[in-house]
């Protein structure tokens, strides 16, 4: 049985969850839905609910401070070597969880002409910019000849090594990553793809051929999934989805904590919980498929590893705790 459109949840609260924040799922991600398990991990991804319309009081418009570093519109530099390329503000879908939740949607701008060139321009004088991260929104949205131009204006500048893409389209609408979008991407540059995944049941066979058109093409992909609660925070799950991207080729890069973005109370958990996953994870699983955990401090103070707590230290000496809860005393130089 599949989910149809029209059975999307409706209700007055809901209108209110739609009037606030953008609302789409495509044709691939209903088919992947189990109606009859009211805890689908795939729908409360995409779904809405009126758990939405709660905001905590920690909860913020613009949860990890992008608007601080925008020197220019569309560019967002917070790290010395790279920057965000942010040229247009819609998505394939919308996810209830998302950092960026308040600035996506239909109706959002992209970036006209000329603020693309103000960007690109931006990145043109800026000496230290050696890597060009383009997200959105999602930037896959774009056709073929919009990526075209972008590309072709990152491979004029020399300083500018690596270009990287952050995308859901390939999992949430598989079939727009054709030919002519491959095409637009390749480069004489290093360029990477990263993948927004978070369930291993997203990763269908349609989603699977699109990825390989990336990396037949000879760009590298990379995922980053989210830690959701009811969706991903379970060890065997996170241990599915990262030993399925691996094994399609895709190298497992972040596990974000989720931000505080508004109306995601429900999707939380405590760093102590998220620890405790990639602990459960970390033995039992290879290297290869292991993704760093992140948290992206709130306020726009940029993103540090969560995960780093295998190692205390304590009087002059280090506390190290290994994958199955021993403990062990790691002296320091002499
Ligand atoms: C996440 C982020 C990046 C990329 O960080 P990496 O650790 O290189 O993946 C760059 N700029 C901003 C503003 C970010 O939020
Ligand atoms: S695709 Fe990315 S930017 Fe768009 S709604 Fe989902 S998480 Fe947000």
């Amino acid at each position: 049985m599949k989910l149809k459109r029209e059975q999307l949840p409706q209700g007055d609260a809901l209108a209110q969850v739609r009037e606030r924040y953008a609302v789409s799922v495509t044709e691939e991600v209903m088919e992947t839905i189990d109606p009859a398990d009211p805890a689908d991990p795939i729908a409360r991804q995409y779904l809405p609910s009126v758990e939405e319309l709660q905001t905590t009081p920690g909860e913020l418009a613009d949860p990890i401070g992008d608007d601080a570093h925008s020197p220019v519109k569309g560019i967002v530099h917070r790290y010395p070597d790279r920057v965000l390329l942010k040229p247009v503000h819609v998505c394939a879908v919308y996810c209830r969880f998302c950092f960026r939740r308040e600035k996506v949607g239909p109706g959002s701008e992209t970036l006209s002409k000329e603020e693309l060139q103000k960007a690109l321009a931006y990145i043109r004088n800026t000496q230290q910019i050696w890597e060009v991260i383009i997200t959105g929104g999602d930037p896959l949205v774009l056709s073929p000849r919009r990526l075209a131009e972008i590309m072709a204006a990152l491979n004029e500048i020399p300083h500018v090594q690596v270009i990287r893409f952050h995308t859901r389209v390939p999992v949430a609408d598989p079939s727009r990553v054709t030919d002519e979008m491959i095409d637009a991407l390749q480069s004489a540059k290093a360029v990477y793809v990263v993948l927004h995944a978070n369930h291993a049941r997203e990763l269908t066979d349609k989603v699977r051929a699109a990825t390989l058109k990336f990396i037949r093409a000879g760009i590298p992909l990379l995922s980053q999934s989210t830690l959701l609660k009811g969706v991903n925070d379970d060890a065997s799950v996170l241990e599915e989805l990262f030993r399925a991207l691996t094994a399609m080729k895709v190298k497992p890069y972040y596990l974000h904590h989720p931000d505080m973005a508004p109306g995601t109370s429900h999707f939380r958990l405590p760093i102590s919980r998220g620890r405790e996953l990639i602990k459960k994870i970390w033995g039992r699983m290879s290297g290869v498929a292991q993704p760093s955990y992140v948290l992206d401090i709130p306020g726009g103070f940029g993103k540090v590893p969560a995960g780093s707590a295998w190692i205390e230290e304590r009087e002059g000496d280090c506390l190290v705790t290994d994958y199955q809860g021993g403990q062990h005393v790691y002296k320091g130089e002499d």
